[in-house]
């Protein structure tokens, strides 16, 4: 599949970072910037966001699709960002080179189909109530409307475990490779809940058989306004990336070859 110039589910992993939120113009420069030039081919970032409590921070809205659409002219970096409702398609589809769908919104037939008549690849997060069965079923309403660009993602379920946040269901990982031809990608931000747990997650969902990994990254973790317990420095995700590459290696995958600036080598 390809997002970009950018063959997704072949041997090179596709890496999109970001922070949860779009902020500010200043946040996107600073955390694209150097997330690019430690290898992220997309950049994430929430403009509508689903939070559990509706007095917490929900995101820029269309002010933030108009920050993600300066960022994207400016940088020609690929973007990724969430649809959170049908009549806001439109709008979200003509800035975002990904569409994501959230965890909380799987169940959603309606926008499923609604992305399916999408002319934009789709990134759908697995809802942690779901099976991953569950999980192949909402992407075939993607599929069955005639959009084939599927990304499938694991980003942890619920579970009587709460020493992470979520618990990244590596297995699923591996059964939903066999089971379907679509790309999977890991999303051990979510799972792990703490930044300092983001690494081995990232690495254990590699070696389950991921296609690629989202990550989230903030230039000030401390100051995000949403998921800051999770997110990298740009620093740490850049180690997160050199951790990979000889496991990548290994397993007879690779991750993208960088240049100081933030171009591909
Ligand atoms: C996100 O990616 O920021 C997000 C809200 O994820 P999820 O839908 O998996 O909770
Ligand atoms: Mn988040």
């Amino acid at each position: 599949m390809l997002i970009g110039d950018h063959a997704v589910g072949g041997e090179e992993l596709f890496v999109i970072a970001g922070p949860c939120a779009i902020e500010s113009a200043e946040q996107l420069t600073r955390v694209g910037q150097t997330v690019r030039a430690a290898g992220a081919q997309a950049l994430r970032g929430g403009a509508f966001k689903p939070r559990t409590s509706p007095y917490a921070f929900q995101g820029l809205a269309g002010e933030g699709l108009a920050l993600l659409r300066e960022y994207k002219q400016r940088t020609g970096h690929l973007v990724v960002t969430e649809v959170m409702d049908a009549a806001q398609l439109d709008a979200v589809a003509d800035v975002a080179d990904v569409l994501q769908i959230g965890a909380r919104n799987m169940h959603n037939s309606y926008l499923l189909a609604a992305v399916g008549e999408a002319r934009r690849p789709v990134l759908l997060k697995r809802s942690f109530g779901a099976t991953a069965s569950e999980l192949l079923h909402a992407a075939e309403y993607i599929l069955a409307r005639g959009n084939e660009a599927v990304l499938l993602c694991e980003r942890g379920i619920r579970s009587y475990e709460t020493c992470t946040r979520f618990t990244l269901d590596v297995g699923a990982i591996a059964w939903l490779k066999q089971q379907t031809h679509l790309p999977v990608l890991v999303d051990p931000s979510h799972a792990a809940g703490a930044s300092a747990l983001v690494t081995p997650l990232a690495l254990a969902g590699v070696a389950a058989g991921a296609d690629g990994l989202l990550i989230e990254v903030h230039h000030d973790p401390s100051r995000a306004l949403s998921d800051a317990d999770q997110a990298l420095t740009p620093e740490a995700f850049a180690s997160l990336i050199e951790r990979l590459r000889p496991l990548a290696a290994a397993l007879g995958r690779r991750l993208p070859a960088v240049t100081a600036r933030g171009g591909r080598a």
